[in-house]
């Protein structure tokens, strides 16, 4: 019985689909302004990792990923450096992609760009506003969270906390338009040299949270089963998603299972471009194999925050090797052990125990006549011998 913990109810779920063996799965992508540093690469190798598990167990799955081409952070480097904002996000993208091919990871069923999902925005934000959940004052709207009840039951923070936070994230708590400090852009007015989409509420660009909602509608429909992002997107960013999405489609809950990787630290900090403390793939890839950097990954488990440390990594390095003769010198015609598989399997239904899962490849790589089993559960983590 598969298990998943979900950031909702705080606590491991046994995991039943909205659909007889059918997963409908939405991660936030990246904003591509300067990718992919380690902490992108976790993310995106553990769900890649989810959806391969998901697979090796019958399901079928559907997933969608973002590519964030519009918003503030992106504008303002494309200032930063004299480029067109969309000739900056197109060539950081094709480098994340490409990160994502080197570390085996598996293209998404839909890769879509939210600057093709404008007119969807609009028409649910017209929905929002009809139904007096959203209003618009000179030229933005707002959500009205002073409707939406449930507003803090994912990140389970308080008002005061939620205020802290929308401050430190963008929220702009004090923008004088706000009927609610915590209100939060649906529709945001451009200023003369910003790219602008003509809207019935004005030209303008969509808000980031009201994008993610747009593209899970377009994708995979009103409710999905899973949601996945780094931690650090459960608030403002996952809660708004809830509060649009539930209060648009009326059906609750918009999400069934919302999925967090923990952050990934480097010098005892999150590591973050405005810290300036990132570790960048495409610099890792030019001294380790691509295999080991998903091994080392996956050596982590997902909601545990860790510390980037070179050595270990050399560790994992070493360890794969090991593995790798020892795959070698078996028996290449020997049958799957079944025992093996359900063991690897009991491990993994444990909300995703990759560390363990790994831990006992190690183990059966010392047994005799083990490389068939070994290459198919190496295979179903996404790594290659
Ligand atoms: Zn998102």
């Amino acid at each position: 019985m598969l298990r998943l913990y979900n950031s909702l109810s705080k606590s491991k779920e046994k995991f039943v689909p909205l659909e007889d063996k059918k997963v409908k799965m939405y991660v936030c992508g990246i904003t591509p302004y300067d990718t992919t540093h380690l902490g992108h690469a976790f993310t995106y190798v553990f769900f890649d990792t989810l959806v391969r598990y998901f697979k090796f167990r019958g399901f079928d799955v559907k997933y969608t990923q973002n590519v964030t081409d519009i918003d503030d952070d992106i504008l303002k480097r494309a200032k930063e450096e004299g480029r067109d904002w969309r000739e900056l996000g197109n060539f950081w993208t094709g480098v994340f992609l490409k990160d994502m091919k080197m570390l085996n990871v598996l293209p998404p069923t839909n890769y879509v760009k939210a600057t093709n999902a404008i007119d969807t925005m609009i028409g649910i934000i017209e929905t929002l506003i009809h139904k007096k959940t959203a209003y618009e004052n000179n030229g933005n709207v707002y959500f009205d969270i002073d409707k939406f009840k449930k507003y803090g039951k994912l990140s389970h923070f308080n008002t005061r906390q939620m205020l802290i936070l929308s401050k430190e994230r963008g929220g702009n708590p004090a923008d004088p338009l706000k009927k609610n400090p915590l209100d939060f852009l649906l529709w945001q007015k451009s200023s003369p040299d910003e790219p602008a989409w003509d809207s019935p509420f004005g030209k303008g660009r969509p808000g980031w949270h009201i994008e993610c909602s747009s593209m899970i509608k377009d994708t995979l429909g009103r409710q999905i089963d899973i949601h996945g992002g780094g931690r650090d997107l459960i608030f403002p960013h996952h809660e708004s998603e809830i509060a649009q999405s539930e209060t648009f489609t009326g059906k609750i809950p918009f999400v069934k299972y919302w999925m967090h990787t923990a952050m990934v630290l480097y010098e005892g900090e999150k590591m973050a471009k405005s810290l300036g403390n990132l570790i960048m793939v495409s610099d890792l890839l030019k001294k380790y194999n691509p295999n080991d950097i998903r091994c080392f990954l996956l050596t982590h488990h997902y909601r545990k925050p860790w510390e980037f440390d070179e050595e270990e990594l050399k560790y994992t390095t070493g360890q794969l090797s090991s593995i790798k003769k020892l795959t070698n010198m078996s028996d290449k015609t020997a049958t799957i052990d079944s025992s093996c598989v359900e063991e690897f399997t009991s491990i993994m239904d444990d909300d995703l125990d990759t560390p363990n899962a790994l831990n006992f490849l190690v183990e059966i790589a010392k047994k005799p006549k083990m490389s068939s089993t070994l290459l198919k559960l190496l295979s179903i983590l996404g790594i290659r011998i």
